[in-house]
């Protein structure tokens, strides 16, 4: 089965916008995306959502997807560079906004099963508020 045009209404700058996906059905964010499923919001966009992991590993642990469905960040990277620099620069505004900014943060991207990869809908890891440690387990 393929996936279902589904318009959504989200906040825009400028007041609502509507913004039309394509949820890949199964996909845990994309359900996230389309409203389906719950989650803690911190931020959105027409392009992006930030929302809280929930198994935090750190004070702070945000995780910042397109809505749009690519499966990891070299195909997202391949399809729509342009989404990946939104997506990089809302992971930096989730740090400003959570107050990590200037203390740092990490941001992660596993990839593939050797990365750690569980959910297959692109995310970047925002993780602070304490003292990372390299290298990673
Ligand atoms: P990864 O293992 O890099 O694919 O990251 C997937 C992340 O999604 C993990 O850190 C999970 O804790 C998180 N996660 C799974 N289900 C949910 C959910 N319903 N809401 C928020 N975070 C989730
Ligand atoms: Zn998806």
């Amino acid at each position: 089965m393929g996936s279902q045009e589904t318009t959504i209404s989200v906040g825009g700058v400028a007041g609502p916008v509507h913004v039309k996906i394509f949820p890949v059905p199964d996909c845990l964010f994309c359900g996230i995306a389309a409203s389906e499923i719950p989650a803690t919001i911190v931020s959105s966009n027409p392009r992006t959502i930030a929302f809280r992991d929930i198994n935090p590993q750190a004070p702070v642990h945000i995780l910042v997807i397109p809505r749009a469905h690519h499966p990891n960040l070299a195909e997202l990277a391949a399809a729509d560079v342009g989404l990946l620099a939104d997506l990089v620069a809302h992971a930096h505004e989730v740090a400003l906004a959570e107050g990590i900014a200037d203390t740092g943060y990490r941001v992660v991207f596993n990839t593939g099963r050797h990365g750690g990869q569980t959910v297959d809908h692109v995310h970047a890891h925002v993780i602070g508020g304490r003292q990372m440690t390299w290298p990673p387990g």
